[in-house]
């Protein structure tokens, strides 16, 4: 009924991705590596995935002619960021076929939609979201529950990395930060006691068949990811089962196809708690290229393309290191230098992904190192000597 997009020897078949920052760039290579040619639509044309794609758009993500071009060349277009604009994968899906669709986009990429739907979700996926508020007006901030405090005030969109968040005690706080946001619609979330964070990155096909990885602890530092290791040192069976199920139960409900990542907290208590959800690949999935049968990346190519949906066990112990610009600078240096890459590949098990990125700069995402190993204490001992060397 829905044939494959199968990628041609001659002439390949052309897939598109809307975004051109490290995830774009490692579809590419996935997609690549399966035969198929890859056009990216970005802003700039100097970007990670644009290095490496056949074809860069130069174009907004809502210009009807980069749009066309890229639905012109794409047997299926997919997206690598969450903040795409839900109406550009709607104009491209009457052009192409888009994974996954506007409305699961949609609803990823706003707070309160995504809680709602977590809620909805919840007889089916037996996990609720934190306790939360939508605070859209200053009625809305008078009306809060007191124990919703102390919380975080979220954008309800835009927000990414603990970007768009701030923590508050009580509601003169939440009103001088809801001022500070300018006024947008924002999530008022209570304040949890986490004891570890947990993430499910699962596939689905346009045939219904779903599958889900293995579950993946993560660790962020000033709100951004950290590392990952799989199998996580503090997840029990018990604790993976229940994610998963919920993982499963939740991609189902949204009729989803390509590849989403749900995030969870696990409290100190042991409950579970789903926090938010990534209609794309995502940073703690990185480990599934050195350590699974498929990848991440192969994964949403297989899915986008209409192909069976590839084996997701898992062959290796991993431990994920994000490598931030900060390791281009010494402490209170403001000129770059490049790491000392030669020390770092001496490491057992290391596997090092570098975006291309043109400029180093604190905070920001620059690549990643995977170490595999025969025993999850050998990958976290890597860890440690990468730590070591990077600072
Ligand atoms: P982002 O889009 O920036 O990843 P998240 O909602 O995942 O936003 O929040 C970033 C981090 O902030 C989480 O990974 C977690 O460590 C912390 N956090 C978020 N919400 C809560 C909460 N309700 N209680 C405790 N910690 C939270
Ligand atoms: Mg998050």
């Amino acid at each position: 009924r829905h044939l494959p997009f199968i990628p041609g020897v001659g002439t390949p078949a052309w897939l598109g991705v809307m975004g051109g920052g490290q995830l774009g760039r490692m579809f590419v290579h996935a997609a690549q590596a399966m035969g198929y040619k890859v056009a990216v639509l970005e802003t700039t044309p100097d970007c990670p995935a644009g290095h490496a794609a056949d074809q860069l758009v130069t174009g907004g993500y809502g210009e009807r002619e980069a749009l066309d071009e890229l639905a012109s060349r794409c047997v299926a277009v997919t997206t690598e960021f969450e903040n795409v604009p839900a109406d550009s994968m709607a104009y491209l899906a009457e052009r192409t076929f888009v994974a996954p669709a506007s409305g699961c986009v949609s609803i990823a990429q706003d707070r309160v939609l995504e809680k709602r739907f977590f809620v909805e979700c919840a007889p089916g996926s037996s996990v609720m979201p934190a306790p939360h508020k939508v605070i859209a007006s200053i009625d809305d901030i008078a009306a809060i529950p007191d124990d919703l405090l102390p919380g975080i005030l979220k954008t309800a969109r835009m927000g990414y990395d603990g970007k768009g968040q701030v923590r508050v005690r009580t509601r003169e706080e939440v009103q001088a930060a809801f001022d500070a946001m300018k006024g947008v619609t924002c999530l008022l979330e209570k304040m949890l006691p986490l004891a570890y964070e947990v993430s499910v990155l699962t596939a689905r096909g346009l045939d219904g068949e779903s599958v889900v990885y293995p579950i993946a602890e993560n660790v962020h530092r000033d709100g951004i990811l950290f590392t990952t290791t799989v199998p996580g040192p503090n997840v029990s069976d018990d604790c993976a089962r229940r994610a998963q199920d919920a993982a499963r139960a939740m991609i189902a409900q949204l009729g989803y196809v390509g590849v989403l990542c749900i995030e969870f907290f696990v409290l100190q208590d042991g409950s579970l708690v789903v926090n938010e959800m990534a209609p794309r690949p995502h940073n703690s999935g990185h480990y599934t290229i050195d350590a699974c049968v498929t990848s991440q990346f192969a994964q949403q190519v297989r899915a986008m393309a209409r192909l069976p949906l590839g084996d997701v066990r898992q062959h290796s112990p991993a431990v994920m290191l994000n490598i931030l610009g900060d390791v281009w600078f010494e402490d209170g240096s403001d000129t770059a230098r490049e790491p000392a890459w030669e020390q770092v590949l001496a490491i057992p098990g290391a596997n090092l992904h570098l975006y291309g990125k043109v400029e180093a700069r604190r905070g920001r995402k620059m690549g990643h190192l995977t170490f595999v190993a025969p025993t999850l204490a050998d990958a976290q001992d890597s860890l440690r000597q990468a730590c070591a060397i990077l600072g």
